[in-house]
């Protein structure tokens, strides 16, 4: 048996709005990941903001937030013993031209339209992770989820 990692994983809204990417990105995280939470959400410019803190003052940071605030994004907690390397690898390289040309049957590959709209978003290391799982679901237990053999394992 093996310890499950968590990860979050959002789709964002140009990819929400093309129903065979949803469709599509809906499958793959079903069939590779135990999927623990799923929340469709819009975010005002703060929140996005607020979300990508770590960005702030970069030249995309605004047009970022404004994407991300432009319409629904689906947000799932997802699982798997190495959830947060396994989901980047699936989205492939941030910069839409990389993934179209490196790796053609990522994500981002298939579904990206620039670098600011490049179809979703995973965590990029178990602190973000947990910051991030936090600031879209506050009532989330992590002690439960760490404690609970039944959930942790498969
Ligand atoms: P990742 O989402 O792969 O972790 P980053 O954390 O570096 O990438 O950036 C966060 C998001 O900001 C990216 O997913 C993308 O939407 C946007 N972004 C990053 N770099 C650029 C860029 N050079 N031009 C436009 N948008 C960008
Ligand atoms: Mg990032």
């Amino acid at each position: 048996m093996e310890k499950l990692q968590l990860t979050l994983a959002i789709i964002k809204p140009h990819a929400v709005k093309n129903p065979v990417a949803v469709s599509y990105i809906r499958n793959v995280i079903k069939n590779r990941f135990v999927v623990v939470r799923t929340r469709r959400v819009i975010l005002d410019a703060n929140e996005a903001g607020d979300f990508y803190q770590e960005h702030e003052g970069k030249f995309f940071f605004n047009r970022l937030v404004t994407f991300m605030a432009s319409g629904c994004i689906d947000l799932h907690v997802i699982a798997h013993k190495n959830a947060i390397d396994l989901w980047r690898r699936m989205l492939g390289p941030t910069k839409v031209y990389k993934a179209q040309f490196q790796e053609p049957y990522s994500l981002r590959g298939m579904f990206g339209i620039s670098d600011t709209r490049n179809v979703a978003h995973g965590s990029d290391s178990t602190v973000s992770a947990e910051r991030e799982i936090k600031f879209f679901f506050p009532d989330f237990s992590f002690y439960e989820w760490h404690n609970n053999d039944e959930l942790r394992y498969r």
